[in-house]
């Protein structure tokens, strides 16, 4: 085997080089199939291979693939901006290219809206434990996820402040509805004893993703949330890079929970996985002061609003729009969790699902002599082993000792898709049961 220039994300043989895709299969270059069913990583919302979404990248091409944000605008990226206004109500786009640059950018925003409201005080941001919203400094610095922060805790801010709506694992051993939401109410004693004239912004992803695997809030959580936040003049940025763009059933997440946050990051589904883009979303309460002030949002990448990426996120988003994709998404989510619910039934080590949409997690209690990441990690080979691609998670309260997964796939899968993605998993937790010397 010549020896290979790129840095692999994993350690080992097994690193499928990938041919080409179709619709919700991969295909790698010996000829085997995989079903996606966690959209690579919740990305690829409408599958591989759309001709629309392709030519319409080959055409901005053919008319001009870059122009340098700070000289010109260009037509898909002012559409772009227009069409996320009318799906989300959010009046300003700000585009860069992944979602760990889409959550730096709503904090600087935040930042910057205080400074320019003479409140420069108001410079701190909370967040949760059990999130993850992004690899950046200033994302990682927000990220409550344990093992992603530990090598660079020297550099990073400890901006998680409060416990997680982990309702299954109440960090409070409460019980929903009880509790009084004491994990909402906890960020109210944090704000008393910082001050909130020292605390610009609080952020949160409305389902928690890659830190707890599809972990869902009770319904009055983010009233709450807001609420607070509102209260005490701190801004709500909800971080819907994972959950936004239809994904959970609604255009964005938080919906569902009837709140609009002043601040949003989008990104993953927003072009669909077809060129790399993501988006800060942000409302006029928060841009007016910066209008009236310096007039520019002090950020901003080379390849922001990219001609070719912007024209890919349109004929995505047109198509989800034109087909009703959205609106088939809570019928499909019923049809899996249907299916998941038998697999519960057989494997006594599934101990939870959950999610919304198409946005669902299991959650294991880890058998055999594996734990935690390490059972997750054998669930997820395993998986690529009968033919099946699944999102690993991290989970537990720590962040560290619990093993979960998401199932995502593409929100235009069909139903004998989603039957195709039972019988892999379950052909992948029977051999996981079979190899741990256990049944259920
Ligand atoms: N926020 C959330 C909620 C995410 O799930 C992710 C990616 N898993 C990110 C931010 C970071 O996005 P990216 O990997 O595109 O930088």
């Amino acid at each position: 085997m010549p020896h290979s220039h790129l840095i692999k994300p994993l350690i080992g043989d097994h690193y499928p080089m990938i041919d080409f895709g179709k619709g919700i299969y991969l295909y790698d270059k010996s000829g085997r199939e995989y079903v996606d069913a966690c959209s690579g990583a919740v990305t690829t919302n409408l599958g591989h291979g759309m001709e629309e979404i392709i030519q319409s990248i080959v055409d901005q091409g053919n008319k001009v693939a870059f122009v340098y944000r700070s000289q010109f605008s260009n037509q898909p990226a002012e559409d772009l901006a227009a069409f996320l206004h009318e799906k989300t109500g959010y009046p300003w786009s700000f585009f860069v290219n992944s979602g760990s640059e889409a959550v730096e950018t709503a904090i600087k925003i935040a930042l910057q809206h205080w400074q320019e409201k003479g409140m420069p005080s108001k410079r701190r941001v909370l967040s949760r434990w059990l999130s993850y919203h992004g690899i950046t400094f200033g994302a990682l610095s927000a990220s409550g996820h344990p093992v992603r922060r530990e090598r660079f805790d020297s550099v990073i801010g400890d901006w998680p402040a409060i416990e997680p709506p982990y309702c299954s694992r109440c960090p409070f051993g409460k019980t929903y509805p009880s509790c009084g939401l004491a994990c909402a109410e906890q960020l109210e004693i944090i704000i008393s004893r910082i001050g909130a004239d020292n605390i610009a912004a609080f952020i949160a992803e409305p389902i928690i993703g890659a830190a707890g695997g599809a972990i869902t809030p009770p319904k009055d959580y983010y009233l709450r949330i807001k609420e607070i936040c509102e209260r005490n003049d701190i801004l709500f940025i909800s971080d819907e890079v994972m959950t936004g763009c239809g994904r959970t059933g609604t255009f964005m997440a938080l919906d569902q929970w009837g709140v609009e946050a002043d601040i949003a990051a989008v990104g993953k589904g927003l072009s669909a996985g077809y060129s790399p883009i993501a988006a800060t979303l942000i409302s006029d309460r928060v841009m007016d002061p910066i209008l009236n002030g310096t007039r520019v949002v002090m950020s901003g990448h080379t390849f922001s609003g990219n001609p070719l990426s912007s024209a890919a996120a349109l004929a995505v988003l047109k198509l989800i729009d034109s087909e009703k994709i959205i609106d088939s998404v809570d019928s499909k989510s019923t049809y899996l969790i249907n299916l998941l619910a038998k697999l519960k039934n057989e494997f006594s080590f599934i101990e939870e699902i959950r999610g919304k949409g198409l946005l669902l997690g299991i959650e294991f209690e880890p058998i055999g002599e594996a734990n935690g990441g390490s059972f997750t990690s054998s669930v997820v080979s395993t998986g690529v082993e009968n033919g099946i691609l699944l999102y690993p998670a991290a989970a537990g309260i720590d962040g560290r000792k619990g093993s979960a997964i998401i199932l995502a796939p593409p929100l235009n899968s069909s139903k004998r898709e989603l039957e195709e993605i039972y019988k892999r998993l379950r052909s992948t937790l029977q051999t996981i049961e079979k190899n741990s010397g256990g049944s259920s």
